[in-house]
């Protein structure tokens, strides 16, 4: 019993509907296999949501390619677990990002990260504690290999986050190198796993320019951390920094704002 109240919890955390899954699972056990209905329902469950959560306010970000006008996932795994999800009016402005980036940039790609579920305003799609009602989306950077080539799409760690562009020598430092109690996670022992690409300056500087010279909306940010801003040479007031017990954002963009 206790195993299962955990497995409800944790798939009820990272997918918001694989808890619900599990239990119909449980609840059919007497006549059907457990892990046939638990596959069955959360597929049902997910593809179900894609139809009914535009009626609650929030639509699927692509979970593959869809072209250059369109922002899509990163990885499929963020549709997997029903992270992918986003209000209409932000996306149609990663959308116009996207659609700017292939104009500046013929063939560019422009990739979501964590956005939000699909259902419940205030339901926090962990470890983003602020990702609770479809108007934050993480956005990935852009990347060249060493020989320059832009990588169509692709990052350095498989699933955006976690390649940090580390700050120069002369940097202030933010933060407290212990940290605290907090999300700001170093993962020193990843670094060493994740591709050795640069980060490709002119894209991700002209994503940043333009999300700093289109706000829309109200309450509009984008947190970066400031040494990752200042080396793309881009400044605005809605560029912010986001405080030191969030994770830390020189691996990733993150936009929000109102509707
Ligand atoms: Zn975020």
């Amino acid at each position: 019993m206790i195993r299962h109240g955990l497995a409800i919890i944790l798939l009820t955390l990272i997918s918001q509907l694989g808890g619900i899954a599990w239990l119909v699972a449980i609840v059919l056990r007497p006549v059907a296999r457990f892990w046939t209905v638990f596959v069955l329902a959360y597929l049902g469950l997910s593809v179900g949501a894609h139809y009914v959560a535009p009626g609650f306010g929030r639509v699927p970000l692509p979970c593959l390619d869809a072209g250059p006008t369109q922002i899509a996932v990163l990885n499929p795994v963020y549709c997997a677990l029903n992270r992918n999800y986003v209000d209409p009016a932000l996306k149609s402005h990663a959308d116009a990002l996207a659609a700017q980036m292939h104009d500046d940039f013929p063939g560019t790609r422009t990739r979501a990260l964590d956005a939000g579920f699909p259902f419940v305003e205030g339901f926090p799609l962990l470890p983003h504690l602020s990702h609770d009602d479809g108007q934050k989306l993480d956005l990935a950077l852009y990347y060249t290999d060493q020989d320059g080539t832009y990588q169509l799409g692709r990052a350095r760690s498989p699933i955006g986050y976690w390649a940090f562009e580390q700050p120069p020598a002369n940097a202030a430092t933010l933060c407290d190198a212990d940290g605290g109690f907090g999300l700001r996670w170093d993962m020193d022992w990843a670094q060493s796993y994740m591709r050795p690409w640069p980060l490709d300056e002119d894209r991700t500087a002209a994503a940043l320019a333009w999300l700093a010279n289109n706000p829309t909306g109200t309450d509009y940010a984008v947190f970066v951390e400031p040494h990752l801003a200042e080396r793309l040479g881009v400044n605005a007031d809605v560029i912010r920094f986001q405080g030191c017990q969030a994770a830390r954002h020189d691996d990733h963009i993150h936009l929000q704002f109102q509707p």
